[in-house]
């Protein structure tokens, strides 16, 4: 901001020490600048000027009080201290840092992923406040202590705030490259005044999605021994041989899961020819078919498998069943990476059955065919299918025992031992996760409405208009940290309560490849 700005606005402070209509939201804003840009765009609340720098700021205890707002933002302009950022890019505090400590903002992330939906540059970081205008060696001192964006209010104003739900939202004027007093300093000021305006308008989004929520917690949920046993291979394949280790395929279907392990070394490639000869691959927990391991071979590579032993179990049954000469019935999803796998195992016998039972099903001797199922479908949605599939052939043989897997079964019974009871459901899962996506469709059976959400940054806050009760579970893909970061973003919009609902225990643990086992391991 300018000095002539900041000038301006200390003749006008007096005005900014009276109190605001009591409303949902109270919004500060420094500068008469900020706040003519912001208040174009708050519907739902009053955007009170405070006047810039600590002392001004520091008046404004009273203006909460009287007040009384459900919630509190500031916004308005500040400094870059991350050389990334640009002019007009829009920093949500995760934390104010100041003299007095650090107030943490556990709002930003969804706030900040709903300026990005809305096509605005938010980031998220820490916000220091200090008491002078920052250039040159002071803003690399700021920005080697973490923090993104520096500001002369926020820091005193949350002192004001108490618990209510709390924002700092900055739109970047000067950066590292483009001092205050610049000759860009206007551009970037207008640019910036530009971004606060629209993302003020966002507030209202914010202001609908506060309130006291109860979170339920089904249990289980989040990985499963087949997909713990397949991310222990890749980690320990990277500790006992180093980088790279080539993974065919995702390890499982989990982004963040994919992500941590490129950062340690893994590469992910699509087929065994991509990797060069002589090299480690492990193939993914979906499992492949010999016609992949046949690749491997050929170039010589050194394979750990991390398929899945209840995976490994349906390609057995489907090697017996072609043996003996039955037409298969293969439940599942066309391109699914283990239905593939599974077809593989024998080409000329499976027929894929995608969706009801309906599709031609003519066979050469209907008394010699039998059923498998892909592991991770809705336990309903295949018994549907069986049924159509046993009026047609009644002699119809399946496997030994479900191909559904238990950890499938549990996370689906889990849900709807809880979806009645919610208003929301959010399942933590990647968008190909098959598990993750049939947990959305358990919930809406249920009748309550189900979001499929990568992490915090993929919950939208007009989900939870008037949604008091969340249930929240996780993919067997999916990490519990992922969980947790989305229960922490909603204790942003208010007061949280967390209960947990178990419907079964899971003890199940799978065996390591011997040839990445511990010695102490191997005697076991
Ligand atoms: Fe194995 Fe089931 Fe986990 Fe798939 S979901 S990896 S089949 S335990």
């Amino acid at each position: 901001m300018s000095s002539a700005a900041r000038d301006r606005d200390r003749t006008s402070s007096r005005r900014s020490d009276v109190a605001p209509r009591t409303g949902d939201l109270l919004v500060f804003a420094p500068l008469a600048i900020e706040a003519r840009a912001v208040r174009r765009s708050v519907t739902r609340g009053t955007v009170l000027r405070t006047g810039g720098g600590p002392e001004r700021a520091a008046r404004q205890v009273g203006a909460v009080e009287a007040a009384a707002p459900r919630a509190v933002a500031v916004t308005g302009f500040g400094g870059g201290l991350d050389p990334s950022l640009s002019p007009g890019d829009i920093v949500v505090a995760t934390e104010v840092r100041g003299p007095s400590g650090v107030r943490p903002c556990p709002g930003a992330e969804l706030f900040a992923a709903e300026l990005r939906r809305r096509g605005l540059p938010a980031r998220t970081g820490p916000v220091i406040s200090v008491a002078h205008l920052v250039t040159g060696k002071d803003r690399r001192r700021l920005a080697e202590r973490g923090a993104l964006a520096v500001d002369m209010e926020s820091a005193w104003l949350a002192e004001a705030v108490g618990d209510r739900p709390f924002l700092v939202v900055r739109a970047i004027v000067d950066t590292v490259g483009s001092e205050l007093l610049s000759p860009s300093t206007v551009s970037g000021g207008l640019r910036a005044a530009r971004t606060l305006r629209r993302a003020a308008a966002a507030l209202d989004a914010w202001v609908d999605a506060l309130g006291a929520h109860q979170v339920l917690l089904a249990a289980p949920r989040s990985f499963c021994a087949g997909v713990d046993r397949a991310i222990e291979i890749v980690e320990r394949a990277l500790d006992r041989h180093g980088p790279p280790v080539y993974v065919r395929k995702q390890i499982v279907h989990n982004v963040h899961v994919v992500q941590d392990l490129e950062r340690r070394g893994a590469v992910f490639v699509d087929s065994a020819t991509e990797v060069p000869e002589g090299s480690l691959i492990v193939f993914s927990a979906h499992g492949v078919s010999p016609e992949v391991r046949r690749q491997a071979d050929e170039r010589r590579l050194r394979v750990i498998d991390a398929t899945c032993p209840l995976v490994t179990k349906v390609h057995a049954e489907a090697r017996r069943f072609a043996r003996a000469g039955y037409t298969i019935f293969l439940i599942g999803h066309e391109g699914h990476e283990e239905v593939e796998g599974t077809t593989g195992e024998a080409p000329d016998a499976i027929r894929l059955v995608d969706g009801d039972a309906s599709d031609d099903l003519n066979v050469a001797d209907p008394s010699r065919v039998a059923y498998l199922t892909q592991t991770t479908l809705a336990v309903d949605d295949v018994n549907e299918v069986l049924t159509g599939l046993r009026e047609r052939f009644p002699q119809m043989s399946g496997p030994g025992s479900d191909d559904i897997c238990y950890a499938t079964q549990n996370r689906q019974d889990a849900v709807k031992a809880l979806a009645h009871a919610c208003d929301l459901l959010l399942v933590v899962g990647s968008e190909n996760s098959s598990n993750s996506n049939r947990l959305v469709e358990v919930s809406a059976k249920e009748g309550t409405p189900a979001y499929l959400v990568d992490d915090e940054n993929d919950v939208e806050l007009s989900w939870l208009k008037g949604v008091a009760t969340v249930g929240i579970t996780a993919g067997a893909s999916a990490p519990e940290r992922l969980v947790d970061r989305v229960i922490a973003s909603l204790r942003g919009l208010g007061t949280l309560e967390v209960e947990e609902r178990q419907v079964v225990d899971e003890s199940m643990r799978f065996t390591l490849p011997v040839e990445l086992r511990d010695v102490n391991e191997r005697t076991r």
